[in-house]
This record gives C-alpha cells, sequence and structure tokens, in this order.
C-alpha cells in the first residue's frame, strides 16, 4: 500500500451532489412510508435496556459494541443517506433492549448484529443463538436476569452456521458444562463442519471482506456508518465455539427441553449451509431463525461465501407456512422484530417465498434468452406487489447482486462470452486501458466531466483502470474515492453503502493499524475447532511454491485423545490421516491436542511447549521448524481497493 499523497480537501467527506439528492428524493416518493406497522412491532413489548448502549470489550482498546454514536438516528434523513436505508437504520438502532415476545420468550435485540431469544423453561433459561461475540452475549443475559429474575442457562440453541449466532456462546456458558452434559447444546447437522469451513478455511479473505460489508471501519455518521442493514452493527469482541451435544438431522424430530417442546424443520442449504427452523407448540410460536428477515437477504454475500439456493430457500419457506401456517399466531427470527396474528404472519411469510422465487425464476427465464449476468441484473425488477413491501427492500442483499448470484448458482462465474476467458489481471488490463484512453491525466479529466454528470458506475469503472495501474496518481484516487462515495450515499443496500464508502476509506487515507497484522484465531476457537478442521486449514495455509521440493513425515501423538495422526507433505500438498504412524517418520510429536492447536494457531511456540515440558520430539527437531516456515501467516487488512502487490 502507498502512501496517501491526497491533499486535506481531496481526503475529506462530501456532501450529497445534486444527483444524489435528486436520486434520493425519488426513493422518497416512491416508497408507502406512512406505512409504520414495523415500527410498531420493533416497539412492542419493550422492557428494558443500556443507555447509551456501550459494552466493554475484554482486554480491547475500543468497546466490543457501541451504539453511542449513532443518535442522529432520531432525527430526519439527511441527503447523504437513501430514505429507505434510513428507516431500516432507526428500526435497528433505536430499538435495542430486552422485549417481551409473548410470556416466557424475550428477545434481546440490537445487542450485536443478530437477536438473542430467551425461552423460560422449567428450571432456566433456553438461550437461543447466542450472537457473535461472549461481551455482548453477556450483558444481553445480564440485562434479563436482572429485568425478569436470575436463572441458570441450561440450554443453548445454535440456529445455523453463521458466527453472529454461535461465536458469543462462551459468555452465556463454560465449555465444561457442555462436555459433561449439564448443559444441552442443540445445533442443526453438519453444524461443526460447516461453522468451521465457512469461517476458517476462508476466514481471513471473509474477514477482510466483511470489514468493508458491515462497515466496521467506518465512523458512525450522516455520511458514514449508519446501519449493516440485519442489525444495527455487528459486535467486535472474544468469540468462542462449543461442539454441540445434540443435533437435528430430520425435519418433524420434536425435543423436550427442560419442559418446552420444540418441532424442527430442517432448513439445510438455503441461508445458512446448516440450519433448521422450530416451532414452539406452546407458545403458538414459530422462530424462523434466519431463513425470513424484514428485508432482501443475500442470496450471495459480498463478503464471500458459496452461492444459496434461492428456490430451495423459497420452497422451504412453503414448507413451513405448509407445517406451521395454521397453528401459529407469533413469527420471531434470529434478526428484527417479530410479527403478531397469524393473518399477518401468513401474508408475510408468502411475501419472503415469493421474493426468492421471482429472483430465481426471473433471472433463469433471462438467462435462458441469452441475456448474460450484468444485462439480468440491470433490467430485474420486482413487481410492485413485492417491490413496495418495506420487509423486501434489498437493505442487505439486493435485487442486482443476487440475481448475479442466481446466475452463478446455475452457470458459474463464466458467461460464454470467450473475451472473458483470459482477461488480463487488474493492474496489467489497466495500465492497458490507461494507455489507449491517453494516459491518466486524460482519463481523470474526462472522468471529472463524468462525475458532474452524476456517472458515478462509469466513474468507478473507468478510474479503477486508473488506480489499479498507478495507485500514486493522487487526482484518480481523489476521484474515484468522490464517485464511490455518492453512490455509497445513494445505495439503498447498507451492504452497498458500506463497501463504498469504507472503498472511499481506503483510497483517502492509508490502511489503517490493525490490533494485531496477521489473523489470529482465539482461545475459544482453538478449544473448539476439531482437529480434522485445524488440518483441513493447515492445508490452506501450505505455501505451495515453497512446499515444492519439501518432503516431510510427522508422526502426531496426542496424548489427551489417545489418538494418533500422520501428516504427510510431498508435491507441495499436506495430508493429515487419522490413526496412521509412519515407521520411519522425520519426527514423532507427543503433546496435547489443545496445545497442537494453540501452536498451530499462534497463540503459542514450538519452543515454549518443549521448554515447559508439554511437547515430546523424538527424532529430527530440524523438521518441526522446518514445517512451521512452509506455512503463509495472512495479513488481516490487505488492500482492496488498491493494487494488492503494492
Ligand atoms: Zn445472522
Amino acid at each position: 500500500m502507498t502512501q496517501t499523497n491526497l491533499s486535506a480537501s481531496q481526503a475529506a467527506s462530501k456532501p450529497a451532489t445534486a444527483h444524489t439528492r435528486a436520486a434520493n428524493a425519488r426513493v422518497r416518493e416512491s416508497l408507502p412510508f406512512e406505512d409504520v406497522r414495523s415500527f410498531e412491532n420493533a416497539r412492542r413489548g419493550f422492557i428494558a435496556s443500556i443507555d447509551p448502549l456501550r459494552i466493554e470489550r475484554t482486554g480491547g482498546r475500543t468497546p466490543a459494541y457501541d451504539l453511542s454514536g449513532l443518535g442522529f438516528l432520531e432525527g430526519d434523513c439527511p441527503d447523504t443517506v437513501n430514505p429507505s436505508l434510513w428507516r431500516q437504520a432507526q428500526l435497528n438502532a433505536l430499538h435495542h433492549g430486552l422485549f417481551e415476545v409473548t410470556e416466557g420468550i424475550y428477545q434481546i435485540r440490537s445487542f450485536d448484529l443478530a437477536n438473542m431469544t430467551l425461552i423460560r423453561g422449567e428450571t432456566g433459561w433456553i438461550v437461543i443463538d447466542p450472537l457473535t461475540s461472549s461481551e455482548a452475549s453477556r450483558a444481553a443475559l445480564q440485562l434479563a436476569n436482572e429485568q425478569l429474575g436470575a436463572l441458570p442457562v441450561v440450554a443453548v440453541i445454535h440456529t445455523h452456521s453463521h458466527v453472529d449466532h454461535f461465536g458469543g456462546v462462551l459468555g452465556v456458558v463454560s465449555a465444561e458444562d457442555v462436555a459433561s452434559g449439564k448443559v444441552a447444546v442443540v445445533a442443526p447437522e453438519h453444524f461443526v463442519d460447516e461453522s468451521l469451513s465457512e469461517n476458517v478455511l476462508a476466514g481471513n479473505a471473509m474477514g477482510r471482506r466483511a470489514t468493508y460489508m458491515y462497515g466496521n471501519l467506518l465512523e458512525p455518521s450522516p455520511t458514514g456508518f449508519v446501519t449493516t442493514g440485519l442489525g444495527a452493527a455487528l459486535s467486535l469482541g472474544t468469540t468462542g465455539f462449543v461442539v454441540p451435544n445434540d443435533s437435528i438431522r430430520e425435519t418433524g424430530e420434536t425435543r423436550t427441553i427442560d419442559g418446552v417442546d420444540f418441532e424442527f424443520q430442517m432448513t439445510p442449504g438455503t441461508e445458512a449451509p446448516a440450519e433448521f427452523v422450530f416451532f414452539l407448540p406452546a407458545f403458538r410460536a414459530l422462530c424462523m431463525s434466519e431463513i425470513t428477515s424484514h428485508h432482501l437477504h443475500n442470496v450471495y454475500t459480498l463478503r464471500g461465501a458459496q452461492v444459496r439456493d434461492a428456490l430451495a430457500w423459497s420452497a422451504q419457506i412453503q414448507k413451513s407456512i405448509d407445517r406451521y401456517g395454521d397453528r401459529l399466531e407469533i413469527h420471531f427470527a434470529s434478526h428484527h422484530w417479530p410479527i403478531w396474528g397469524r393473518d399477518e404472519a401468513v401474508t408475510y411469510l408468502e411475501s419472503q417465498r415469493d421474493l426468492y422465487k421471482y429472483i430465481h425464476d426471473q433471472t433463469l427465464r433471462l438467462a435462458n434468452h441469452g441475456f448474460t449476468p450484468e444485462e439480468i441484473a440491470e433490467q430485474m425488477q420486482l413487481p410492485p406487489s413485492l417491490d413496495r413491501n418495506f420487509s423486501n427492500r434489498g437493505y442487505y442483499g439486493s435485487v442486482h447482486h443476487n440475481t448475479r448470484a442466481v446466475y452463478v448458482k446455475y452457470l458459474g462465474f463464466f458467461d460464454g462470452n470467450p473475451a472473458n476467458i483470459h482477461r488480463l489481471p487488474p493492474s496489467d488490463g489497466g495500465a492497458k486501458y490507461v494507455e489507449f484512453m491517453g494516459g491518466a491525466d486524460a482519463v481523470v479529466q474526462k472522468a471529472q466531466r463524468s462525475f458532474e454528470r452524476g456517472e458515478y458506475r462509469w466513474v468507478a469503472e473507468v478510474l479503477n483502470h486508473v488506480v489499479m495501474s498507478q495507485p500514486e496518481h493522487a487526482g484518480a484516487r481523489a476521484l474515484l474515492a468522490n464517485a464511490f462515495e455518492q453512490m455509497g450515499y445513494q445505495a439503498e443496500s447498507a451492504v452497498w453503502r458500506n463497501f463504498y464508502l469504507c472503498g472511499a476509506l481506503e483510497l483517502r487515507q492509508t490502511l489503517p493499524t490493525p490490533s494485531t497484522t496477521t489473523f489470529r484465531a482465539s482461545e475459544g476457537m482453538a478449544q473448539g475447532i476439531p482437529l480434522d478442521s485445524l488440518f483441513k486449514a493447515m492445508a490452506v495455509r501450505l505455501n505451495g511454491p515453497n512446499a515444492e521440493t519439501a518432503r516431510l513425515t510427522l508422526n502426531f501423538r496426542f496424548t489427551d485423545l489417545d489418538k494418533n495422526y500422520l501428516l504427510q507433505i510431498d508435491n507441495a500438498v499436506m495430508h493429515a490421516f487419522p490413526d496412521r504412524v509412519a515407521d520411519a517418520a522425520d519426527a514423532t510429536l507427543t503433546m496435547a491436542s489443545l496445545d497442537f492447536k494453540r501452536m498451530m494457531m499462534g497463540l503459542t511456540e514450538g519452543p515454549t511447549l518443549i521448554s515447559e515440558k508439554k511437547l515430546a520430539v523424538e527424532g529430527d527437531a530440524e523438521a518441526l521448524l522446518a514445517l512451521t516456515a512452509l506455512f503463509d501467516q495472512f495479513e488481516r487488512r490487505y488492500p482492496i481497493v488498491t493494487p494488492r502487490s503494492i
């Protein structure tokens, strides 16, 4: 990353232009803002909160969660925010605290990205989705115990394999109480594999992109962060993981947990790879987990993840209607506010069902006519009956990028045009474009005229070529940042806004210094991650070119598990074979599995473990050193809108 050479005025955030004001005014006129049912539902059942809401981070410089800077949302929508997104930001950030859904079911909302739901059992709390960080979940549980009477946590339910629904588990239970079976932890089948593979194998790239998506680096302000769409903000604290001691595998399975009956419906491969929804007959309440929410969700999430199946998503909502539609009186979910009343809840479910199916069906209709992803996304519009419903608006997903996701699901990244089989990478292609267009200064001059006409998408496209090939060009960086910013101000999707504004920030400032420069797992993650998953993650860190000539065979003896693993590196590929021992290994390592996991996650080092007598090495100790040298450390804050190589 080059040092920024922008002047103070070039680097400052700018007001909305006349084009942006006009675009936002059109939104205000086109949607039924007089419909305030969501505000009534978001307020209903309020018991108490912490005001201002600020949750300290254990051992951290900055709070784990802080809504105190979002007070400006009380006011009218400024020119620098899409009015529809402003409405969603108000619904999220201004309605935090403990709420009664019905007698016995409570939600702590906007203490993190997701909701934490509590059900009062016969002897204690059943906690559904204990948030992203221990700090947030602990604060949420404490508020409930203070207001409703203190009860022990007797069970935890993880509705699905996304970190905002399990990362804070150690804030409400101890790993020992789960291991001993004292606390039941219930999750859908494949929860462990999916949560770890989604968040570990591609974890660094996803984490970096997530900082853009959730706007973590933006200051809360009318020209900066206003919401994530899905929730008020994402908490940034201590994450953990426990392996569930009860898995749900089939639709129709039931459990009685601390006297409360649950009926489960499996919904895998929809919003998350491992997910269920459930019905609580005694409460006539349906928990839709994250299958439904008060916006258009992501068929593809811009932080990066495997594309989701919009058709299966829609079909599962229909299945929920079929199974529970006659019996339900309350709909609640893992994000946003509940809906009370059967008619309203079923109408809402039908609308969410049709939202995903419309996008699915119409994308493929147009693809079959021969249109490419960009052409389909550009012309795709929801019918008014879906489009004018605020619960279908694209605050998180967008019709545009979800349409592209459906295309990729069926047809992959290639659009069929051979010009796109073997394109030049951004820096090389950028240099050629700039040369053909008359040089960087000429491109910036022309782009300035396009900017004045409000053609921000075009400005971003051409200036990306300049910045990717000549990142030191201050005029290009400054104008590209200005274009991103106006697109951010106009975006209805919080995710788009955050990406655009974070892109502008990267162009205007140097990359911020993170608390640790390389990706680091937490102690909680080290305790929770199964060895097989850790070996898979290690293999992803093996530097192929550096390992071209490496041939290494190591026996591992894990004393606590009474289990052997054979680790082999050959052909620049790492394999870990359970229950195998090589006769002629380079070395044999004897240690506890947790120490090994901590060593491989960078939480301790081999020599330290040897000196503490926690690691015994037989054979070639050099082989161990050679091993760690072959693995990459990932830089956390790599550049995104500026070239990677510099
Ligand atoms: Zn979530």
